[in-house]
Parts: C-alpha cells; structure tokens; sequence
C-alpha cells in the first residue's frame, strides 16, 4: 500500500473494483482476453495476431506519454471500438459471479469505514450492471452510494471524467474525496491533480487496513 496524499477534510472514498475490492488475478486477466478475443473475432484476427496488436499501441502510448499507462477501454478506442460498444461487450462476455464469492472481512472494513460518515462510490471501467453484479457477488452491494461506470460518462479511466462525476454524485467537494485502486496510472494519477487524495493498494487486504488506518486516525482528530 502506498499513501501518496491524505486530503486534510475527507468526506468521500472513491474505490475501483477490479484488483481493488477483491484480488483475482485470474479473472482479471479473463476480462481482459476475452475483450480482446471479441475484437480479435470481429477484426477476423486469431486472438495472438490481436493480443500482439493491442501490447504494441500500449507500449507506443506508454512511450509517448512518460512511461504512463492507459486502459485497455482507451486502447480499444485506437482500433475504433467506442466506449459504447466495450461497455456492451463486456456487460455479454463477464458473469462475475462465475469467479468471485462474498468476502466478510470487505463487507467488515466497508461497514467501519460507512460507520466514520464517510461516503462510498465505486469507480471502475466496468459497465455498471457488471460492477453491480460484482458487488452481489463480494456481498457488498448495499454499501456503497453511488456506482460511477465506464457506461455513466462514456469515459474510461485515466480520464478525470468518471472521478469529478463520483464528487458531484456524492454531493462533496473534490478535494475531500481520496481515489483508492490497484494501478497508479489509472486510479491514482488523475485524482491527485484534481486536488483528491490518492491510495494505491496491492489487492483487498489492503482495503482492509485503510479502514484500521481511517478509523485510528479520524476516531483520534474528531476526539481532538
Ligand atoms: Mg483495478
């Protein structure tokens, strides 16, 4: 886990979910094959030719860009497959539910974090019936307060669009608001230059220990 900036108020935690709110490297890696399988079918290329494809304009973006790294919603967009059409294809290919079970300990440090005043939205480049069906299937769907997806403003991550409409959907300023996700490129970067706070974790378990963090330190200023 890596605290990058704590805003002085906070008020808000915007989470990402994959890799963030359950560690599953294997299905991570199946949404991302079977996207680029749908597009490797639709482009009449075998899955490798488009495998190969999509790592070079990644790796050329990275490369003019400082070493940055985009999502692979925003790759898709260089081979001319809308926001639109990845939010579809990924509401027809993911079945969450296939991979991921509740977790108790998530729902525990949620539920702390809940009991703070703090208010929770989930950030991810997931279609939102998909990042609702995630959230069923962690047992933590009723927790958080609003769901800011790749299908809300047609954007995906790293763009500052889904993280300044999480803020007003909160109704609570920017800069009380702290990013928390697994990439720094697509979930930290972004939040610290609009003026949020930003935690970059290695999986789930850390989530667990912001909410032991959180609730040390904000128990101990509202007592001050
Ligand atoms: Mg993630």
């Amino acid at each position: 886990m890596n605290i990058y900036s704590l805003p002085s108020k906070i008020s808000a935690l915007l989470f990402d979910m994959d890799g963030t709110l359950y560690t599953n490297p294997g299905y991570a890696q199946l949404q991302i094959d079977l996207a680029i399988e749908k597009l490797a079918h639709v482009r009449g290329k075998t899955f490798e030719e488009m495998q190969r494809e999509i790592a070079d304009y990644r790796k050329r973006w990275t490369d003019a860009h400082n070493g940055r790294k985009t999502s692979l919603g925003n790759a898709f967009l260089a081979f001319g497959i809308s926001i639109e059409e990845s939010a579809r294809w990924r509401e027809e290919l993911y079945t969450p539910s296939d991979y991921l079970s509740p977790n108790l300990a998530l729902r525990d440090a949620l539920e702390r974090l809940k009991a703070l005043g703090l208010k929770r939205a989930l950030v991810t480049n997931n279609p939102v019936s998909i990042a609702r069906k995630t959230l069923a299937a962690l047992g933590v769907e009723r927790i958080f307060d609003v769901c800011v997806g790749l299908d809300t403003c047609y954007a995906s991550k790293p763009n500052e669009a889904p993280f300044i409409k999480a803020a007003e959907l909160l109704g609570v300023e920017r800069v009380e608001c702290i990013s928390i996700g697994d990439r720094f490129d697509v979930d930290i970067d972004i939040p610290l230059k609009l003026g949020m706070g930003g935690i970059l974790v290695d999986g789930v378990e850390d989530v667990y220990e912001i909410a032991e963090f959180l609730t040390g330190s904000l128990s101990e200023t509202r007592r001050s």
